[in-house]
């Protein structure tokens, strides 16, 4: 709840502020098990984001969303915007895959590779070697402003503009080939919505890990809303062993579990570092709180406080039952539920139909249209003409030559060429004058069939439908 302030007294009015601002917290540095996972996914991640638009194959940036050309080329694979369900496809496993690892061990998701915990954990990186661990940054934010301070806070807030800087160009360098951009930023000739884009999203990396931090987890994110909705009573989650810790309370190192345990005191020695460390501010002592990112720094650091004091490790860890009083059950028994079967099973399902298909698509793209501007004609002794406008679009790497065959009605023939050269990766236009022999079809609609091949021995073949008007 949120305390209430008396900020005035006038006249026996009493004006109070229902606003309480954000205390800023400190997190303390930490290291263990998780800590090493979770820079080990700050490493992949941002190797893999900054040093994707630098790679290239068969001539061109390996990965890069062409807006302008509407091409998308994912290493070998060149796709259209006729290729959006991949996307969406993508987009469903990315979603399943989302609700499996939540339902398995909780926000292991934000814990560890949304961008904004990583980002976080960078920003908060440079901060400790500029101003110092916890303590040290404190002093310096209480502290009056001088030139140590001015330094300090000047040079970190430099390193985090680059940094946000970096990462906006970067981003924008998946849109637009990336040794162009930097040719041009260098030139100070980029365009305005790519310099629009780097500023903007320089920003908000800027913003939200240098300033927002865990706001954006606790008040931002419609993740933290929906995602207990997950969790079940066998959901591994980052909890604190009650039964075990408490009471908690200080003793000397010397004391052994006999002589506490005699003066009431559980394994918690009440040293605070759990509440240190936490990214987020919270005590996880006091139970599951939407606050949780489930960073696991403080089983980190509790394990390292179990360790001096020669306790068990653990006292702080993926597993407990939070609160239902069900028993604690085994790792296996929680992971085979049938919850996390059907999870699997869709999962799988999903992504066998996009790899397959991906795999299996045609290489080339056919779209076929009437061409409205000109209908249907007889032309000479009866023969009858039809003008399409087909696009070709070659998903290789490499020029392919295309033959072009029409059937449906008798004698239905292209009269303006069967075979069609495509650059490589690119899509062409072509109008096809199709001819009917005279009298070979009634007047009217008539179905016919467009049959594209790769002009070489065991080419692929696609089949378009259309129509033929034979005029009255
Ligand atoms: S770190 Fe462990 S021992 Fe220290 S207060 Fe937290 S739970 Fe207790
Ligand atoms: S309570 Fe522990 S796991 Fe949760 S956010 Fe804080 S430090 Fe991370």
């Amino acid at each position: 709840m949120i305390p209430v302030a008396p900020i005035a007294d006038e006249d026996s009015t009493t004006v109070t502020s229902l606003y309480q601002s954000e205390r800023k917290i400190y997190p303390r540095s930490v290291s263990g098990w998780f800590s090493r996972w979770r820079w080990t996914l700050v490493w992949v991640t941002q190797l893999v984001f900054y040093g994707l638009p630098w790679i290239s194959i068969n001539g061109r940036q390996a990965v890069l969303f062409d807006l302008s050309a509407r091409r998308f080329y994912i290493f070998e694979l060149v796709l259209y915007p006729q290729d959006l369900i991949y996307l969406t496809g993508l987009l469903i496993i990315s979603a399943l895959s989302l609700f499996l690892f939540t339902a398995v061990a909780g926000r292991l998701w934000c814990g560890y590779a949304c961008p904004q915990t990583v980002y976080t954990e960078i920003f908060l990186w440079v901060e400790r070697q500029i101003e110092g661990d916890r303590n040290q940054r404190m002093k310096l934010d209480q502290g009056a402003l001088g030139l140590n301070k001015l330094l300090r806070k000047g040079a970190k807030h430099l390193v985090w503009a680059a940094i946000g800087l970096w990462t906006g160009f970067t981003f924008v360098a998946y849109f637009t080939p990336i040794q162009e951009l930097a040719h041009e930023a260098y030139l100070g000739s980029l365009g305005p919505w790519e310099l629009f884009w780097i500023l903007f999203y320089g920003f908000a990396t800027y913003g939200n890990a240098g300033w927002m931090r865990e706001q954006v987890c606790k008040y931002m994110c419609p993740y933290a809303r929906f995602q207990s909705a997950m969790f079940d009573k066998d959901t591994l989650i980052v909890s604190y062993d009650r039964t075990r810790g408490e009471g908690r309370g200080v003793r000397p190192r010397s004391e052994g579990p006999a002589d506490y345990r005699a003066r009431g005191l559980g394994d918690c020695i009440d040293c605070g570092l759990c509440v240190q460390v936490c990214p987020t501010g919270i005590d996880i002592r006091d139970g599951l709180q939407y606050e949780c990112i489930s960073c696991s720094a403080c089983i980190d650091v509790c394990n390292s406080v179990m360790d001096k004091m020669h306790y068990p490790r653990g006292l702080i860890g993926y597993g407990a039952p939070h609160g239902t009083g069900a028993p604690v059950r085994s790792m296996w028994q929680r992971l085979l539920r049938p919850r996390i079967w059907v999870y699997s099973a869709v999962l799988l399902g999903v992504s066998v139909a996009v790899f397959g298909s991906l795999a299996l698509r045609a290489p080339f793209k056919v779209d076929v249209v009437r061409d409205r501007g000109s209908i249907a004609r007889l032309v000479g002794a009866g023969t009858v003409e039809n003008v399409y406008r087909m696009q070709i679009m070659n998903a290789t790497e490499s020029a392919q030559t295309y033959r072009l065959r029409v059937e449906g009605i008798e004698g239905l023939h292209a009269v303006s060429g069967d075979l069609v050269d495509v650059a490589a990766a690119s899509a062409l236009w072509v109008a096809v004058r199709v001819q009917m022999p005279p009298a070979m079809a009634e007047p009217g609609s008539h179905p016919i069939r467009f049959r594209i091949e790769e002009n070489r021995p065991d080419g692929v073949e696609v089949v378009e439908k259309s129509v033929f008007l034979v005029p009255r």
